[in-house]
């Protein structure tokens, strides 16, 4: 296998009764639309998650195994207008439930904000929910962001946070290395 290329498949989709073995798991979360799906293929090098072409639809929780002894857990969007309260209301409840039912084996949080428009409000209640988690802030989309924008959104990050921030695009490739490479320093191999 070419060591750039992860082993990876799709393990399932869950809204509550979730895995409870004892693999480590890094989550990837962020606003409907912000590049997640983009990111995680990009991230594995094929597409497993699924590009939205109807953002906002009320999903599942996706588990993929990464390399068989951990998983990337890839959060359905939050934030897309044209959903209802009571979606909006079922989205929260079963975040907090996986949040809750596997604290112990969260290892890392990729939090997803746009680079061209920064953190939004909801972003910003995000990175409140992620205190107590390891997490890291992924900036998406970079290939589209001035440079003016990217240091805006940077500097309004670092007034939030003192997270690590991954600078990426899935379009160039941007950052896939240093994703990879924090990855596997969870996963114990580094
Ligand atoms: P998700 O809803 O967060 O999973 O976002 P998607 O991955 O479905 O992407 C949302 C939109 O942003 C799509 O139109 C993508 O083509 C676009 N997009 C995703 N990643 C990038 C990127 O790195 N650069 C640019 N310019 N567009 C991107």
């Amino acid at each position: 296998m070419h060591r750039n290329q992860q082993e990876v498949k799709f393990f399932g989709s869950f809204r509550g009764n979730f895995p409870k073995d004892q693999r480590k798991h890094v989550v990837f979360v962020g606003r409907s639309n912000v590049g997640k799906s983009s990111l995680i293929n990009m991230l594995v090098g094929k597409k497993v998650a699924y590009v939205s072409k109807e953002p906002g639809r009320t999903r599942s929780i996706n588990f993929f195994l990464f390399d068989k002894n951990l998983y990337l857990v890839d959060v359905p969007g939050y934030g897309y207008a044209k959903v209802s309260g009571e979606e909006r209301e079922r989205w929260k409840e079963m975040i907090e439930m996986y949040f809750s039912e596997c604290k112990d084996r969260i290892a890392l949080v990729f939090s997803l904000i746009d680079s061209r428009h920064g953190p939004t409000p909801l972003d910003e209640q995000m990175l409140r929910f992620l205190e107590g988690y390891q997490y890291v802030v992924v900036l998406t989309k970079c290939d589209d962001a001035s440079q003016k924008e990217q240091s805006e959104t940077i500097k309004k990050v670092r007034s939030l946070t003192n997270a690590p921030i991954i600078l990426t695009s899935a379009k160039e490739g941007k950052g896939r290395e240093e994703l990879l490479k924090t990855i596997k320093m969870i996963n114990g191999e580094v």
